[in-house]
């Protein structure tokens, strides 16, 4: 694997204090990588760089078509390296190929969507109300936009940011998670090869305190867009309150998957695993609160546990592996701490709450699918996200109370609701206080439909043409086609 690099003003380079990080795979702590490891200095170069592309640049004021073309290309490289980038993914997080391969189809779509959508808002002309004038509407870029990523979907949470970023023609400084660069880095070589000016896409590496939180800070920077934590979120928006920057925060989530007796008993069954066992449950909107009908709980709660004994752990790159593991040691740690709080609030433990006993499991940071049951909006574990393969699970009587017990939380990123009643299921999904409410599915999201959460779950929306408007200024452009003076001095 050839040595990574940070990209900075079109130049890669190393981390000024020559620092390295190792990246592992988190499968068997082998190393995969080494990595500059970027401070403050590395990161006010990045801003330095992207600060002269926009204002003494071409890219601001380059036809948004062509703009629109430069996206559509990197979504065509994006599909040609799927399978490196999608290996690469694997490497660094865990996951599953098959779904890294899915991560790849989906942000080659991302990119493909915001290059269509590009050229398509050209503003308006809107009606003066006054004689001799004509007044139109136009969108501009914000200017250099900080864009900080998690690990649990590296490049889809970026890709998410920098397609309609350059699609809009601002100019970007990317930070990914310390722990899980390698993807972003690879699409910033192919960003690269696609003929970006210099200075337009900038990658800065290293720890969030060191480089993510300047990016905040800085008052040459217009815009910050984050996907992470919500204690990372506050320092964020506490920082970007400096110079009022344009903020974007896609937070965390506790997400409710309320099931009707008279749901499609085994399709919710099945679903309600999927919703909360994927990617080893580190998926913001997991389905991680069950809220079951007291009607059928017993039943649904023995198939859930029946179906939970068969889920097979193991290494990413092997076709019968179901789920991977943890991101890491100190996140394993925080999953077991979660378990111990469960049984200290008097949660039931039916399944899991420890580390998988196999031989070949033991390098890697594996847990076992667990679920609690007997549980209420009184505990930690229902409350705060724990982002592991943890679910609890919550009974109800009316549509009031699974309403009342669904937005009993402070955050509000997604839901589900599963009735075959869809009068019913209209009512709920219209109480529910969410981004994102499915209707008897969970998980789907496309880049046609606005992502992004209520309440503590953040602020702003990405994907849709709301994402791409997230990355515009409105500007309001008034022309007096017969000029006279006034006399008033
Ligand atoms: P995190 O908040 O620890 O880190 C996210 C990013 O912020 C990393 O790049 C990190 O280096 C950086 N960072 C850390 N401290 C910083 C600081 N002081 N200033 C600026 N940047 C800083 O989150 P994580 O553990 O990487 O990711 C998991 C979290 O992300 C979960 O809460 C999850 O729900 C959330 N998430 C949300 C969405 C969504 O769409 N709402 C999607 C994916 C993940």
């Amino acid at each position: 694997m050839s040595p990574k690099t940070m990209f900075i003003n079109g130049e890669w380079v190393a981390a000024a204090s020559g620092q390295t990080r190792t990246i592992i795979n988190p499968f068997n702590q082998e190393t995969v990588a080494e990595v500059p490891e970027g401070d403050e200095t590395d990161t006010q170069s990045a801003i330095e760089a992207a600060r002269k592309a926009f204002d003494e640049g071409t890219w601001p004021h380059t036809p948004a078509a062509e703009r629109g073309k430069f996206v559509l290309k990197i979504a065509e490289l994006i599909e040609r390296d799927k399978q490196e980038l999608a290996e690469l993914e694997t490497l660094d997080t865990g996951k599953t190929l098959t779904e890294s391969l899915e991560d790849m189809s989906d942000i080659a779509e991302v990119f493909r969507y915001y290059g269509g959508l590009a050229d398509k808002d050209g503003g308006e002309v809107i009606e003066s109300p006054i004689p001799a004038s004509n007044s139109k509407v136009v969108r501009e870029p914000v200017g250099v936009c900080g864009q900080i990523t998690p690990w649990n979907y590296p490049l889809l949470q970026a890709a998410w940011k920098i397609a309609p970023a350059l699609a809009a023609g601002n100019t970007i400084i990317v930070k990914p998670s310390e722990i899980t660069p390698l993807t972003t880095i690879k699409v910033t070589e192919l960003m690269e090869e696609a003929g970006i000016p210099a200075g337009v896409v900038n990658l800065i590496l290293g720890a969030g305190p060191k480089t993510g939180q300047l990016l905040a800070e800085s008052h040459a920077v217009d815009l910050i867009s984050f996907t992470g934590g919500v204690e990372t979120g506050r320092k964020i928006m506490t920082a970007a309150a400096g110079n009022f920057k344009k903020i974007a925060l896609e937070l965390g989530g506790k997400n409710p998957n309320v099931v009707f007796g008279d749901a499609d008993f085994d399709t919710a069954v099945d679903q309600a695993l999927n919703a909360v066992f994927f990617h080893a449950g580190q998926v913001c909107s997991a389905g991680a609160r069950l809220i079951v009908q007291d009607t059928i709980h017993d039943a649904f709660v023995q198939a859930l546990v029946e179906r939970t004994k068969k889920i097979k752990l193991g290494n990413g790159f092997d076709e019968s592996t179901q789920s991977g593991p943890l991101i890491s040691k100190e996140h394993r740690e925080k999953v077991e701490n979660y378990v111990e709080i469960g049984l200290e609030e008097g949660a039931n433990l039916l399944i899991g709450g420890k580390r998988p006993e196999a031989d070949e499991l033991q390098d890697g940071f594996f847990f076992e699918p667990t679920i609690f049951a007997d549980c209420d909006t009184s505990m930690r574990i229902v409350q705060e996200e724990t982002f592991g393969p943890l679910l609890t699970i919550e009974r109800f009587n009316t549509e009031e109370e699974a309403v009342h017990l669904a937005n009993d939380s402070k955050y509000g990123l997604a839901g589900a609701v599963w009735t075959t009643d869809i009068r019913k299921a209209e009512r709920v999904s219209g109480k529910l206080r969410m981004g994102t409410v499915w209707i008897n599915d969970f998980h789907p999201y496309f880049a046609q439909a606005p992502w992004g959460g209520y309440k503590s779950s953040g602020i702003g929306r990405e994907l849709g043409k709301q994402g791409l408007e997230e990355y515009t200024e409105v500007k309001h452009v008034f022309e007096n086609t017969a000029p006279e003076p006034i006399n008033w001095f």
